[in-house]
């Protein structure tokens, strides 16, 4: 296994550093306090091809790895983890599933804007009574001819009110057995009628960032607009989790460096019983633990990169590497406050922010309790990955960068 970073992957490392830092860094306390995105934040992001950046070039987009994917994560969670959760649900969940399971038509009609940065994607799965036991959900996808009528609302949906398209997944079969069998997934045009939505107010983190609800009243849905077969979304939404997981977990790398990098500066620069707290033994052990945990987490997700890029499947890795990220980056974000003593707690500082930001990731893309079971299951034996109907194109760059 090669660890070093091409020169593409700097290339693009750097752009979204220099990105984040001068564009997004000066603006985002103004909008987390506003509980606001940033304006134009989105467009942005697809000017600069981040909307497109695992995707072929002859599906609109720049034909990087999925390494690419997670670097870009992890940068842009250094600043903020609202755009980092972009390329969660934009490409993890939505564009990326396209990639994997729909059709040539699919992919020219949906994913080419997707890619191009023209079209904003979501996922919605999570409905108001069921998250993590999702084999259970309640929305209905009733296909009548040519259509297929959608009712039901889905609930905690990230970029609910700013997406075009969302991939949504609803029950096709109310009386299947296991419940998993009976969903079906779709891409839908949130712009049709019968969608209403609306954000969710008073949140903890994520602030600068959009979640919300969507609703879904007689709906009409192409049946060409179906992800995969009838009773086949179970499988669609668990793979674009993978890819979600994998998003979140590298970008829980960045949350960890930028907490470490303000405890260093603070614990060399704060001075208590005569010299810098940095010099403390118990200060030193919360730094030590931040920087091994940056380590770990880093090298989780260029394993788990690299498992896609060679076409492995790698559901076991994306869940171990989201499940240790987001724990290791909630402990960073709650040991840089306490290293910043009061300071740490008010906003004036950025760690405040990294706490209340870290702390839903342990929530969404599967709670850390869920994932606990998922890593017992496979040790156990109790789990193991069947081969799907179709897998992830793995990453060729003589076709991936194809006009
Ligand atoms: C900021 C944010 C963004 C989100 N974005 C999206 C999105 O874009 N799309 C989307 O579809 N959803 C999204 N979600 C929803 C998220 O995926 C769900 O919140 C998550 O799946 C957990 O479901 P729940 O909140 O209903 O909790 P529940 O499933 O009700 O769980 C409640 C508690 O019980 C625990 N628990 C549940 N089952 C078990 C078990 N078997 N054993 C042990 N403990 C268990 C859970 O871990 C949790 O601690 C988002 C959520 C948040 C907070």
């Amino acid at each position: 296994m090669d660890f070093r970073l091409t020169d593409e992957h700097r290339m693009v490392q750097q752009m979204v550093r220099d990105f984040a830092q001068k564009e997004i860094a000066p603006l985002v306390k103004e909008y987390d306090r506003k509980h606001e995105p940033i304006p134009g934040v989105l467009e942005r992001m697809g000017e600069l091809g981040l909307l497109g950046i695992s995707i072929p070039v002859r599906y609109g987009g720049q034909g990087m790895d999925y390494i690419t994917l997670g670097l870009v994560s992890e940068e842009l969670e250094y600043v903020d983890s609202t755009l980092r959760v972009v390329m969660s649900v934009h490409m993890g969940l939505c564009a990326l599933s396209i990639l994997h399971w729909g059709t040539e038509a699919q992919k020219q009609k949906f994913l080419v804007p997707l890619a191009r940065g023209e079209k904003v994607g979501a996922g919605a799965f999570t409905e108001p009574g069921h998250g993590s036991d999702f084999a259970r959900i309640q929305g209905t996808a009733r296909r009548e001819g040519d259509v297929y009528i959608l009712n039901g609302e889905k609930m905690w949906i990230s970029l609910a009110t700013k997406a075009d398209y969302a991939l949504v997944t609803m029950r096709t079969d109310p009386h299947a057995d296991p419940p998993h069998r009976g969903l079906t997934a779709f891409i839908v045009d949130l712009h049709s009628p019968g969608v209403t939505r609306g954000d969710i107010k008073g949140k903890l983190g994520v602030r600068a960032g959009s979640t919300g609800w969507i609703a879904f009243q007689n709906v009409e849905v192409p049946v060409e607009n179906r992800i995969g077969e009838e009773g086949e979304g179970f499988k669609v939404t668990m793979s674009a989790f993978d890819r979600g997981r994998y998003t979140v977990g590298a970008g829980a790398a960045g949350l960890i460096r930028a907490a470490l990098d303000a405890s260093v500066a603070y614990a060399r620069e704060r001075r208590t019983f005569g010299q810098p707290i940095g010099h403390h033994q118990l200060i030193k052990e919360k730094i030590a633990r931040m920087a091994r945990d940056y380590e770990m987490t880093r090298l989780l997700y260029l394993h788990t990169g690299w498992l896609m890029n060679q076409g492995q499947r790698f559901t076991r890795q994306a869940s171990l590497t989201k499940w240790f990220g987001t724990e290791a980056a909630f402990r960073a974000a709650h040991d840089a406050i306490q290293i910043h003593g009061a300071y740490g707690y008010s906003d004036e500082y950025d760690v405040e922010r990294f706490f209340r930001n870290s702390r839903g990731a342990m929530i969404y893309e599967g709670s850390s309790e869920i994932h606990t079971l998922i890593q017992a299951d496979y040790a156990l034996g109790y789990r193991y990955d069947k081969p799907l109907r179709k897998e992830l194109p793995p990453y060729d760059p003589d076709e991936w960068l194809a006009e």
